[in-house]
């Protein structure tokens, strides 16, 4: 009989649960039911008992490792507190989101209990065993893993499972003993860009693509660099939108092009760029050709804005085009938008 523990941990503001944990949560209902298996989620953070609650209607058994040094992720004290989480749960499957937090000590974790792990899974199947999905070569090939090692550990990939919602109540909470280790690392606090500045955002809804038709001639024969960054930073501002780019726009500063100063290659979207997962997707100014649109694997709603009626958008590769002049379009999407705030 399987013992299946998820690791969480708390947000930066150190009381309630990240996302991607409550998505692991998910997971491990999931699986425990499934395989008729006992649950329990183990909680890092300086104060858990808010965490707590919101678990205490998942059934699932619940135990913290918390104090003062679990309050800012350090390789040292998180590998320690997830070990004794392991350790008190005699877990033979250990589920953790894939957060920087997690993904920087879970292998050190599988290493101390002699255990193995597996990372970028995306779904968790198999009728009586354990079937991890997870995707190798840029997407295009999805391998199904199942092992004997125990524990085994699985790192989930974020925005493939639900996140729980459960009904927060008084939650029995037990606290974990633990030792740490001598600390060397002091977290000092974090220096993180403005928002505006961080324009890569996997949690958004909605994926903002540009193309290179915002830096190309328009129909007055003229280029329209700076209005082209205005009106699309204005456009994440005003939607929290994560910017995503084809490979043409991001590759343009090299070939001394015009470019948008706040594109880089972690934007680009497609074969030899990123894969993301969003809710809605919207093209703007992009051909839709098959290398970049195969990175649009995993976005549900897709929409493009091309002048050409014969780009790759129309040709089955997105659910909706307009064939505008997104210059014109977005000016008043932002104006609509900016109405809509302000009300
Ligand atoms: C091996 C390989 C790997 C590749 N990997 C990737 C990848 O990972 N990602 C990627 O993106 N590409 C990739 N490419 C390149 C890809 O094939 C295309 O060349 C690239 O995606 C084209 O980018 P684009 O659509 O922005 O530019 P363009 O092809 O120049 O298209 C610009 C579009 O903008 C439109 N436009 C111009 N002005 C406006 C306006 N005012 N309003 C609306 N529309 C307008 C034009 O009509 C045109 O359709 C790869 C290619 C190869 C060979």
């Amino acid at each position: 009989m399987e013992s299946i523990l998820v690791l969480t941990h708390v947000d930066e503001n150190g009381a309630a649960l990240t996302k991607a944990s409550l998505e692991t949560v998910t997971a491990g209902l999931e699986l425990a039911a499934r395989l008729s298996a006992a649950l329990t989620i183990g909680i890092i953070g300086a104060e858990p008992s808010f965490a707590a609650d919101v678990l205490a209607s998942s059934g699932a058994r619940l135990l913290a490792v918390s104090g003062e040094a679990l309050a800012q992720p350090r390789y040292a004290s998180d590998e320690a507190a997830c070990e004794a989480l392991c350790r008190a749960a005699q877990a033979t499957i250990v589920l953790a989101p894939a957060t920087s937090r997690f993904a920087r000590v879970a292998a050190g974790v599988a290493h101390r209990l002699s255990g193995f792990i597996d990372t970028h899974i995306t779904s968790i199947g198999g009728a009586d065993s354990i079937e991890a999905t997870r995707w190798f070569y840029r997407q295009r090939v999805e391998a199904v893993v199942s092992r004997d090692a125990r524990p085994w550990f699985l790192l989930l990939d974020a925005g493939t499972h639900a996140a729980f919602a459960g009904l927060a109540a008084s939650a029995k909470l037990e606290e974990i003993a633990v030792e740490l280790p001598p600390l060397r690392t002091t977290v000092s606090g974090i220096r993180a860009p403005m928002q505006d500045a961080q324009t890569i955002r996997p949690d958004a809804r909605l994926l903002f693509v540009t193309g290179a038709g915002w830096t190309k001639k328009q129909p007055d024969g003229q280029i329209h660099v700076p209005e082209a960054g205005e009106l699309i930073l204005g456009f994440l501002r005003l939607t929290g939108a994560s910017l995503g780019s084809s490979k043409s726009l991001v590759d343009q500063g090299g070939e001394g092009q015009p470019v948008l100063p706040f594109l880089t290659h972690m934007n680009q979207i497609g074969q030899t760029g990123a894969t993301p997962r969003h809710a809605k997707g919207l093209s703007t100014c992009c051909h839709g050709e098959e290398p970049h649109v195969v990175g649009w694997r995993f976005i549900g709603d897709r929409r493009a804005i091309s002048l050409d009626p014969n780009c790759g958008w129309t040709r089955g590769k997105a659910d909706v085009v307009y064939v505008a002049d997104a210059f014109a379009v977005m000016a008043k999407v932002n104006a609509l938008l900016g109405t809509a705030s302000a009300a």
